[in-house]
């Protein structure tokens, strides 16, 4: 069942005229998308070198895998600090680096036992605009996601969108404005059953241990299977080059190509640092981020305490993204 696609209406190209570009984008992936430029100070090798150096760290120090859950040490939470809340300690089993090759998923599948990083958006807490403009501008600058203004080729990570849009079960004629009028921030629920990593062709889309739905651009060829398959349209394509529509190049993200399909990566690049993910820190507080397996994160305690819903829980995709409909008197 497709629903809520609000941006899978693909736009009308010419599929033939498409498929070249992409295919062309593809081939030249590994020799012209991540070539480094004047202005491309970090290349996807050096990204790819940089997480399987911070993983063997990580490993060195461990001696062996242990999850955080199980070693009952703090999980991240850093929208409570509004910081650098956590420690490496709770990032332990992070999981690959995004983008990281099936055979770098396998290996570091070995040995990592349970552990899903999940998010808690409160939403009344974050109830005001510019908090979510905030938010949005903290992951789409960081994450060098163009800035598009045309509504069929944008791009977009993270975005703000009507309650009952994303809620319509809830909607009903009493429902209550109070949460009717509220906007809340929409992006990849990393979800456990994710329609996407079932329907990607080539692997390009993946399940990570820790349950972050993962990306390796090298490998998409841009079908857009996912885009479709998604039921969330939590999904973009490029379906320009999106290094023009960038103002500054950020070094903490490799830039992407024409013809490869991306989405939020719930920072993974910065939990392998032992860093909140950047739209938790822009939040001041309204989302939560940890470990959903460990019954003492704070996420859990939230989860706990407060009213929670997901989105469109009926189609079985279990999404790692909760929204909080009341205030918990534990997390605020
Ligand atoms: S929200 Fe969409 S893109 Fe994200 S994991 Fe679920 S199905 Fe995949
Ligand atoms: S467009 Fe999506 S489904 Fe197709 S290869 Fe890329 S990630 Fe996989």
């Amino acid at each position: 069942m497709l629903r809520m696609n609000d941006q899978n209406a693909i736009p009308s190209v010419d599929y033939a005229e498409t498929r070249e570009e992409t295919v062309m984008a593809s081939t030249a992936m590994t020799s012209t998308a991540m070539t480094p430029t004047a202005t491309t100070p970090m290349i996807r090798r050096d990204f790819l070198k940089g997480g399987l150096a911070a993983g063997l760290i990580c490993l060195g120090s461990l001696g062996s895998i242990t999850c955080v859950s199980l070693m009952g040490a703090p999980s991240l939470t850093g929208g409570l600090s509004g910081g650098r809340a956590g420690s490496l300690a709770g990032l332990k089993n992070a999981g690959p680096t995004v983008g990281a090759t099936a055979t770098e998923l396998e290996a570091d599948a070995s040995g990592v036992t349970q552990c899903r990083w999940g998010l808690a958006i409160d939403v009344i807490k974050l109830n005001e605009r510019d908090i979510l403009d905030r938010i949005a501008a903290a992951c789409h600058t960081n994450h060098n996601v163009p800035q598009i203004d045309d509504p069929k080729t944008e791009v977009k990570w993270i975005w703000g969108s009507d309650f009952v849009h994303c809620f319509p079960e809830m909607d009903n004629e009493y429902f209550s404005d109070k949460y009717k009028k509220l906007v809340v921030p929409v992006l990849c629920n990393h979800c456990e059953n994710p329609a996407c990593v079932r329907v990607c062709p080539t692997g390009a889309t993946f399940k990570r241990p820790d349950g972050i739905t993962g990306m390796d651009y090298h490998r998409c060829i841009g079908c857009r299977y996912c885009l479709t398959a998604c039921p969330y349209g939590a999904r973009s394509f490029n379906f320009t080059d999106p290094r023009p529509y960038l103002e500054d190049v950020s070094p903490n993200y490799p830039t992407r190509a024409k013809g490869v399909a991306e989405k939020c990566n719930l920072c993974a690049e910065r939990l392998d640092r032992g860093l909140a993910p950047y739209c938790v820190e822009a939040s001041r507080g309204a989302m939560l981020f940890g470990d959903l397996a460990d019954p003492a994160s704070e996420i859990r305690k939230a989860l706990a305490d407060c009213l929670s819903i997901r989105r469109l829980p009926e189609l079985g995709t279990e999404p790692s993204v909760f929204y909080l409909l009341r205030s918990g008197d534990t997390h605020a």
